[in-house]
């Protein structure tokens, strides 16, 4: 009889292991994401044409348009002066492009083409993070070019691509071309702090009856060590971003001397309220953006990875609990998050203070909405007299299909560019302005072409922001590129 069980029980394993393996060899690169080409010609023909390009590039640069959050410190003429560096530096796609203005700094341009199909957008925008000039290595906003590398705040985030859509725009319309299909330049000067223009812009073309087939924004780029197991560089293309939520978790009681203080303090209710929250983070989803990414990836893994990635219906549980133990990237691609970043009491050591607040920034996946959170957080904070403020909120955006012809458009765009990269849809995990174009669009796709190593990842929004000029030489190829597919 026992004998029988453990027969029967090593068949199982036997099939079990057979099916995995099985899965794993099956579980080869796919054609449609292999992209092995890079063949495009370069952005310039001659030494002095590249370097007349650079000179644009650091015109564009060394103008300060700066976003604060404290609006009143905002220098509104640099945005101004930029508006007006862009007209003396493409009059090409100023003459020839209608241009409007939305919200408080929204610029758009309609490069109108042959037919009245359905247009693409191409987004960028021109205002930057505030810079620590002390820990910078060179002046922010000097553009200084020095053994290929231009140092600027915005380089990265995100005049580079700004000036690779300008350019090409520029060239295209120098040759003669004429697009198919109307194409929009979208450039707001608020991202950084959610401003009106994007928002603006999109209520505009919503008036139109404009339906764009293809949305492009900043967001994943060519990138390495990003993915378990996988060693080769590969396109990580956002094709939905988490939404956001900002709230305070609030006791409210009497206050009072510090030194009779009650049983159960409002502070210690409060802490043991979010360490309650720790204990119950938000359950686990494979959305279908990183259901694709890693059934994408994986197939470039490690034998290990590749094991796991082909199975997912077996290690899905294992995988989860790894990445909830690990936190960081992973497991916010797989959940909500909730960051605790702020805490107030009382002002003064001897002072009990009569409310006590901490707040939470939680970033949503699709799966979940503003209020399913607030509800989550306040049935498992176990308090009843917590009060939950929202400060600021938005529902994850929706989800762009890959089986599109928008997706094959920037894929191959991608791999005539850039040799040898893996393709893979990605969920962002920041926000960008593109959200609001999905109002008016399914095809919303986030992509910052650039090649970037981890380093240079660090540097948006942080110190000595700079980029290569065969990186920005590579973006102007791509936005070239991709215009001679609407051509
Ligand atoms: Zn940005």
């Amino acid at each position: 009889m026992i004998i029988n069980v453990l027969l029967a029980i090593l068949l199982v394993l036997i099939v079990l292991i057979v099916v995995l393996l099985f899965n794993t060899i099956r579980f080869k690169p796919d054609k449609r994401t292999s992209q092995p080409t890079g063949q495009v010609e370069s952005a310039y023909k001659s030494e002095a044409e590249k370097d007349a390009a650079m000179a644009r590039f650091q015109s564009l640069l060394r103008v300060k348009t700066v976003s604060y959050n404290d609006q009143s410190l905002i220098d509104y003429s640099a945005f101004d002066a930029f508006e007006n560096t862009l007209a003396e530096q493409y009059p090409l796609i100023h003459a020839n492009c209608e241009k409007t203005k939305h919200g408080t700094t929204g610029l758009l341009f309609r490069w109108k083409g042959k037919s009245d199909k359905a247009p693409v957008v191409l987004m960028s925008h021109y205002d930057v993070v505030p810079v620590n000039q002390e820990l910078w290595t060179k002046p922010a906003f000097d553009a200084i070019l020095e053994d290929d590398v231009i140092w600027a705040r915005g380089t990265l985030d995100t005049k580079g691509t700004l000036f690779g859509v300008c350019e090409a725009v520029e060239a295209h319309i120098k040759e003669g071309t004429l697009p198919d299909v109307d194409i929009y330049l979208s450039f707001s000067g608020d991202e950084e702090i959610s401003g009106d223009s994007a928002p603006s812009i999109v209520s505009y073309l919503k008036k139109e009856g404009v339906k764009p087939a293809l949305v492009l924004d900043e967001g994943g780029a060519i990138v390495e060590e990003v993915f378990p197991g996988l060693d080769k560089p590969c396109a990580l293309i956002g094709v939905a971003e988490k939404g956001y939520l900002d709230v305070s978790l609030k006791l409210k009681g009497h206050g009072g001397h510090a030194s009779a203080p009650p049983a159960k303090t409002l502070v210690s209710r409060l802490a043991a309220a979010l360490l309650r929250i720790d204990k119950h983070p938000f359950k686990s989803h494979f959305t279908p953006a990183v259901t694709e990414m890693f059934t994408t990836l994986g197939r470039y893994s490690s034998f290990t990875y590749r094991l796991i990635f082909a199975n997912l219906w077996c290690f899905a549980p294992v995988l989860k609990l790894l990445f909830k133990k690990q936190g960081g990237e992973m497991n916010a691609l797989i959940r909500t998050t909730i960051a605790p970043t702020k805490m107030e009491g009382s002002k003064a050591f001897n002072v009990m203070p009569p409310a006590a607040s901490i707040g939470l920034n939680l970033r949503l996946l699709g799966t979940d909405t503003v209020e399913s959170a607030i509800a989550h957080l306040k049935t498992v904070s176990g308090e009843a007299e917590l009060e939950i403020e929202v400060m600021e909120k938005r529902n994850a955006s929706p989800y762009s299909r890959t089986d599109t012809e928008a997706w094959q458009n920037v894929s191959d765009t991608i791999g005539e560019v850039w040799k040898d990269v893996i393709v893979s849809p990605y969920l962002m995990l920041a926000a960008s302005d593109s959200r609001h174009f999905c109002e008016i669009s399914e095809n919303v796709l986030r992509f910052s072409a650039m090649t970037l190593s981890k380093e240079e990842r660090g540097l948006i929004h942080g110190n000595d922001e700079r980029i290569t000029v065969k990186t920005i030489l590579e973006t102007v190829s791509f936005y070239k590129s991709l215009i001679r597919k609407f051509s």
